[in-house]
């Protein structure tokens, strides 16, 4: 079997159209939708999220902030960043990019974000929420994961779902999401035994581990479909000296060879979370004013 591609570059791109069609419904009815996102320090990957994050933000049609902060601001500073953006009427989305320097307490910043405004679903308020299967702003990237599940294989009712890693950004919230489709959920982690018998069962596997290609083609069920969330540097000598290239955490070629479906990394999961944030902008902007919320951009 050679597995269908699901492109999620492509899909991305449909949902950042829907999200285009929903900012202009908005600003018709007087909101336009509006994210804040705020780095601090200087990582340079981080730096290239924001203004990716940025720049689809503006294209969408929607309002959108930078707010950067310098390495070693304090606690307080960005407590009191957070409280400003909390009470912004023009702000409906905030993110803080994550990591932040490792002087600032994560958690104490993530739980001071506005539930309603936490577009990043991290806030334990939202995790409750989903937790208990309530509505709540939901993680970007397992939401982006579902929504291609959902499109590549219509109801998930029933399926052998069987998640890799237990993150509180990826995977505990993709099991419940898978959970709340009403898949039979496994999550698998490093402690796992036989952990290769356990992915042949499913008939979803969603790898999000970091280590590069692990899941090999005799970890899959023939048929079955598999997101790749990982996203790993490895070296790339057959592209010149010192260059490097994106492996997910599935060996790409061995496993297409068995699966049904697969998302490729790069041009998968990638995409999608951008796309998720932006729909989880206006989810928020039309609880905020009391306006009907958008189908298809939300769990
Ligand atoms: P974490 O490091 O927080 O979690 C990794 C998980 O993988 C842990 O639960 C860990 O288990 C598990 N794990 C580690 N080694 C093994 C192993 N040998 N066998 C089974 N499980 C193992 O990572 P994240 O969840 O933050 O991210 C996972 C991957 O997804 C990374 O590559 C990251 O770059 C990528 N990512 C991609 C995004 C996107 O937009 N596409 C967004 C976010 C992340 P244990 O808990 O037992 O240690």
């Amino acid at each position: 079997m050679t597995a269908e591609i699901i492109d999620g570059k492509a899909f991305a791109a449909s949902i950042r159209g829907r999200v285009a069609e929903e900012v202009a419904r908005l600003k018709a009815a007087g909101v336009t939708p509006g994210l804040a996102v705020v780095l601090v320090g200087e990582d340079p990957a981080s730096a290239v999220y924001v203004r990716n994050k940025g720049k689809q933000t503006v294209e969408a049609g929607m309002h959108s902030e930078e707010h950067r902060m310098d390495a070693d601001t304090s606690q307080d500073a960005l407590m009191a960043k957070v409280a400003a953006l909390n009470a912004d009427p023009a702000i409906h989305g905030i993110l803080v990019q994550l990591p932040l320097p490792g002087h600032l307490d994560s958690e104490a910043v993530l739980n001071a974000i506005d539930p309603a405004k936490d577009v990043d679903g991290f806030h334990i308020s939202n995790v409750g929420l989903l937790g208990t299967g309530q509505k709540a702003m939901v993680p970007c990237t397992p939401l982006g994961c579902l929504m291609m599940l959902r499109d590549h294989l219509g109801s998930l009712s029933g399926l052998d779902a069987v998640v890799i890693g237990r993150s509180n950004i990826v995977g505990k919230p993709m099991a419940q999401l898978l959970l709340g489709e009403s898949c039979t959920v496994t999550i698998a982690h490093s402690r796992t035994k036989e952990i290769e018998a356990v992915c042949r069962r499913a008939d979803i596997v969603v790898a999000a581990v970091g280590r590069p290609r692990m899941v090999t083609g005799d970890w899959i069920k023939p048929g079955a479909t598999v997101i790749d969330v990982g996203i790993n540097r490895i070296d790339a000598p057959e592209r010149g000296a010192g260059k490097t290239r994106l492996v997910g955490d599935c060996d790409f070629d061995s496993c297409a060879a068995v699966a049904g479906a697969i998302t490729p990394v790069p041009g998968g999961v990638g995409p999608m979370t951008i796309a998720c944030l932006l729909a989880n902008t206006v989810t928020a902007a039309c609880r905020a004013n009391g306006l009907a919320e958008p189908e298809g951009l939300t769990a």
